[in-house]
């Protein structure tokens, strides 16, 4: 995205540039979000970026290349003098440090490993201990605790001197003597108590928590369904790992939406942002399901030759191939787009099956009568030949409900088969109603026809 405060960006070269005054630089700095300052960092050489990151108190820069991919952080990073980078990458939250961590080589790793504090990088280290798209590895450590034998006061005293650093202040996690997660207190409820009660006098010790194994997609609905800010993750011995705030709920759902949109368009999920990936493997991820459905295909041509006496019966029926097949592409394509996604918020489950084709079987019917209808004007107006007519529009209406049921079933199907159902994209289920579609309209003919 382009910065179009021109007037904004040609001030901070200039003050970047020989004999810029650091003051003003500071005060201009103090007015910008670091999303923006990630913007506008884009937009400059490499040298003022640099000395941008430096001129910025190391939070707001960590915050900013946060905002970055992984790649990117690493090559300012690298570039950056050897005090800045430690400073800003022990001001970056854990989950981001772990994320660039996965991302890069290994030996870059390592380069940069160093650079964090002793305690950081323990934390750093047991948190990339799990899998990659688990709510342990997405944890953030930078959260409240409070044990449990503390007051309200004590406790408010503590988040006075640890708030400044927490990734999320409104909760506060009490641990029990054994050091597992007893309970919780929202901030809230911390000011409103009486100073000298305990905290497990007034904690919440129903805690909803997520297991640091859970896949991210599962953990992100969670907390979508209790409306908290943010949940805990918790080890398989009850340990608290970290936690999982809203805004990692966001950047999980958009991921989650982005490969399903690429699925639902017949390719595979990509594992890099478009204009980063590389035409070779643009290609990887597309020829696949290209090349399959390529191949599907031309079962349509194996179909149309079997029923080549009855086309040369009624040549007019040719006419009408690529309007019906079309209609029932479409109509599946609308139906399996709407189920899958029901499928992915939970809408429908397996067990709504036969509700399902229920509904798809009485929709399509209408649908198609009302098809029919017009279509039969529009067939006769073309080739006034009622017995065409009568034969195209009966197919509109069975090829409608028969494609808008397929379509409807099929993500049910891989839902139940473990697979993501976006894997029966709408260009699959075209493939699919193509053939069939076929088929239907020249039954129907064979019946309709004198023989
Ligand atoms: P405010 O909404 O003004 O920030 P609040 O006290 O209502 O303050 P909420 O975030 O609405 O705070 O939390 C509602 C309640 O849920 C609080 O009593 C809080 O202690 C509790 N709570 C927070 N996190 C959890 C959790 N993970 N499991 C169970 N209860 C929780
Ligand atoms: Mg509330």
């Amino acid at each position: 995205m382009p910065f179009e405060d021109a007037k904004l960006l040609e001030q901070l070269r200039a003050l970047l540039g020989q004999g810029g005054s650091a003051h003003d630089l500071s005060e201009l700095l103090d007015e910008l979000q670091p999303y923006d300052l990630s913007i506008i960092i884009e937009e400059l050489e490499q040298e003022e970026q640099l000395r941008l990151l430096e001129a910025m108190p190391p939070v707001i820069a960590a915050e900013t290349l946060e905002h970055f991919e992984p790649i990117e952080q690493y090559r300012f990073l690298d570039h950056l003098p050897a005090e800045t980078k430690s400073e800003i990458l022990n001001q970056m939250s854990s989950d981001a440090v772990v994320q660039l961590f996965t991302a890069i080589h290994p030996r870059q790793m390592d380069r940069l490993y160093k650079y964090l504090s002793k305690p950081y990088q323990e934390q750093i280290r047991n948190q990339m201990s799990y899998p990659e798209n688990s709510a342990g590895s997405l944890a953030n450590v930078d959260y409240i605790a409070a044990q449990c034998w503390w007051t309200a006061q004590q406790a408010l005293a503590h988040v006075r001197k640890v708030g400044e650093r927490a990734e999320i202040y409104n909760y506060i996690y009490v641990l029990s003597s054994w050091g597992e997660l007893a309970g919780v207190l929202s901030l809230r409820e911390l000011i409103l108590a009486a100073p000298d009660t305990r905290l497990d006098e007034i904690m919440n010790s129903k805690v909803i928590a997520v297991p640091a194994d859970m896949d991210q997609e599962e953990a992100a609905r969670v907390i979508a369904q209790y409306d908290f800010v943010a949940l805990p993750v918790v080890s398989s011995t009850g340990r608290m790992v970290g936690v999982i705030t809203v805004d990692d709920v966001l950047d999980i759902i958009e991921e989650e939406a982005t490969e399903d949109i690429q699925l639902l368009g017949g390719s595979q999920p990509l594992d890099t942002p478009y204009l980063q990936s590389g035409i070779f493997g643009l290609f990887r991820k597309r020829i696949v399901w290209l090349m399959l459905l390529f191949l599907a295909g031309t079962i349509t041509s194996t179909i149309l030759r079997f029923y080549e006496d009855t086309l040369t019966q009624a040549v007019a029926l040719a006419f009408f191939i690529p309007l019906l097949i079309g209609t029932g592409g479409n109509a599946g394509a609308q139906t399996s787009t709407t189920v899958i996604r029901a499928v992915a918020v939970g809408d429908v489950n397996v067990k709504d099956f036969l509700i399902v084709i229920w509904r798809e079987i009485r929709l399509g019917l209408i649908l198609g009568l009302a098809m029919a209808a017009i279509g039969l004007g529009w067939s006769l107006a073309q080739n006034n030949d009622l017995l065409v007519g009568l034969i195209v529009s009966t197919t509109i209406v069975a090829v409608v409900t028969f494609s808008s049921t397929i379509g409807a079933v099929m993500p049910i199907i891989g839902k139940k088969l473990g697979l993501d159902p976006a894997v029966f994209s709408a260009p699959m289920i075209t493939t699919l109603v193509d053939a069939l579609g076929l088929i239907i309209y020249f039954q129907i003919a064979r019946i309709f026809l004198p023989l």
